[in-house]
């Protein structure tokens, strides 16, 4: 893991700290893979005045066991320097016409992603399915506001979650389903390095992708 020092402030005691920040996380290096993406721990901080945790979102890249894959969770545009830096760094390893990348805004999202890469799905379906079935969710729900619409593992299958202020729901879906959804689907492009929701929509009615 590459990671440095970064003098946070407490969202608590509003007290400075300096805590060692993640920047990096290449599940292609053994001691990488404790490095938790799904737990939040990543972008959590104690405070060694007031012993309360600090959420602090911040730059981080992540890369999948077989290296085919970076994700990379950008605070801002200027990151995008940094994700070639390391990149190329990386691509000494001899793996550059193969690894992929995509640029996600938040942790939530980099932690879906890389569930998503780790479970030997392609992220274009993923989103595809979740905008297919956030819309199921708004005639059913009219009442509900979706914030946000996060694709996990469950179990043997697979669930969305659709975070509402009032209430999250979540459907599931198992893997024959996914499957089928997967094979009505070409893409004959490579993918762009962001695929949300804004992706889905442009290739469902442009024909894009
Ligand atoms: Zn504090």
């Amino acid at each position: 893991m590459r990671s440095e020092r970064r003098t946070l402030r407490c969202t608590s005691c509003g007290k400075e700290f300096p805590a060692r920040v993640i920047l990096r996380v290449d599940y292609g290096r053994p001691e990488d893979r404790d490095a938790d993406l799904t737990d939040g721990s990543l972008f959590t901080f104690r405070c060694p005045h007031c012993g309360k945790d600090t959420y602090a979102n911040h730059y981080l890249l992540w890369v999948d066991e077989g290296r085919t894959v970076a994700v990379c969770n950008l605070t801002c545009e200027e990151e995008k320097n940094a994700v070639d830096e390391a990149l190329s760094a990386l691509n000494s390893f001899g793996r550059e016409t193969t690894l992929r990348r995509r640029f996600v805004q938040s942790p939530a999202r980099l932690c879906e992603k890389a569930q998503i890469f780790s479970a030997g799905l392609d992220d274009r379906v993923v989103e595809i399915v979740k905008l297919y079935l956030a819309e199921e969710v708004r005639r059913t729900h009219p009442e509900k506001t979706l914030t946000d619409v996060l694709f996990y593992p469950d179990g043997d299958g697979y669930g969305v979650l659709f975070q509402c202020p009032d209430g999250d729901l979540s459907v599931r879906i198992d893997k024959e389903t996914l499957a089928a959804a997967s094979a009505q689907f070409r893409f004959s492009q490579p993918a762009p390095e962001v695929v949300d929701a804004a992706w889905a929509i442009s290739y469902l009615t442009g024909g894009k992708g």
